[in-house]
């Protein structure tokens, strides 16, 4: 039994306390009853701390967007997953394709990122997904299969249970255009069976695989439902509590269904 998990992946949006601590108020309200959907808000560093103290004694979680792979030094700009878990951070996103596509983040480099921030204690959401040159020209699976392996390089299988991946095809990112629940579910399937090869049938049973590309209130629902979909990563929907919070109903109705 895989709890699902909703990501609201803020972007570059609402990153001064007064706009983040407003929607996490109305955010707060409207889920309290939720019990069985891990809520997970991402918004900008400069809100992180804010976030925290705002969701605090509530069954909301705060994550990162991004973090650097070593714990101090001379990295300006960067930050430590050590201060994001000190701070109170659960989660951290890692590869998301607008840091593996504009910041020209490698496999390498999000393998590195990933063995640090499990070390630190932070649970990662791993995105991986094919552009759509590369569906269009049938190498989904492919590129899939080699993402994993290299972005998973030399990780055990009892880290794996800590981390949750993220399957977003990257045409569908912010574009309106959502995967068929179909299309999503023919991958995740193809994730958890990788999974199986590589790590055994238990952990690709417990590993959490949540669907991101234009999730909105009226598309959750459908996708949600299929076996192999464990909640969301959502970008634009989540910057407005009332969609995020259909979202997350949709989430909690797939565990009922
Ligand atoms: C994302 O940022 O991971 C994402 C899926 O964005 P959107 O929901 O806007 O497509």
């Amino acid at each position: 039994m895989r709890n699902p998990i909703i990501g609201g992946n803020w972007k570059m949006n609402k990153g001064t306390p007064s706009e983040a601590i407003e929607m996490l108020e109305e955010l707060i309200s409207l889920v309290k009853k939720i019990d069985s959907v891990d809520i997970v808000i991402v918004p900008p560093f400069t809100v992180l701390f804010s976030a925290i103290q705002t969701v605090k004694n509530t069954n909301i979680m705060v994550g990162a967007q991004n973090m650097y792979y070593e714990e101090k030094g001379a990295f300006t700009g960067e930050v430590s997953p050590v201060f994001l878990k000190e701070l109170g951070c659960k989660y951290v996103i890692l590869g998301h394709s607008e840091r593996r596509d504009i910041f020209n983040e490698s496999d390498d480099l999000i393998n590195k990122k990933l063995k640090k921030a499990l070390k630190a204690g932070l649970n990662p959401i791993v995105c991986i997904g094919e552009h759509l040159e590369e569906r269009e020209t049938g190498r989904t699976k492919d590129v899939i299969e080699n993402q994993f392996k290299l972005t998973f390089k030399d990780l055990k299988s009892e880290e794996l249970d800590r981390v949750t991946i993220a399957y977003e095809p990257i045409w569908a990112i912010g574009t309106g255009k959502t995967a068929t629940p179909e299309q999503a579910e023919e991958i995740h399937i193809f994730i958890r069976e990788l999974i199986a090869t590589i790590y055994g049938k238990n952990t690709a049973e417990t590993v959490r695989i949540q669907y991101g590309g234009s999730i909105k209130p009226t598309n959750a629902k459908e996708i949600f439902k299929k076996e192999n979909i464990d909640g969301g990563l959502v970008g634009g929907a989540s910057l407005q509590s009332k969609s995020l919070y259909e979202i997350i109903k949709a989430a909690e109705e797939s565990v009922n269904q």
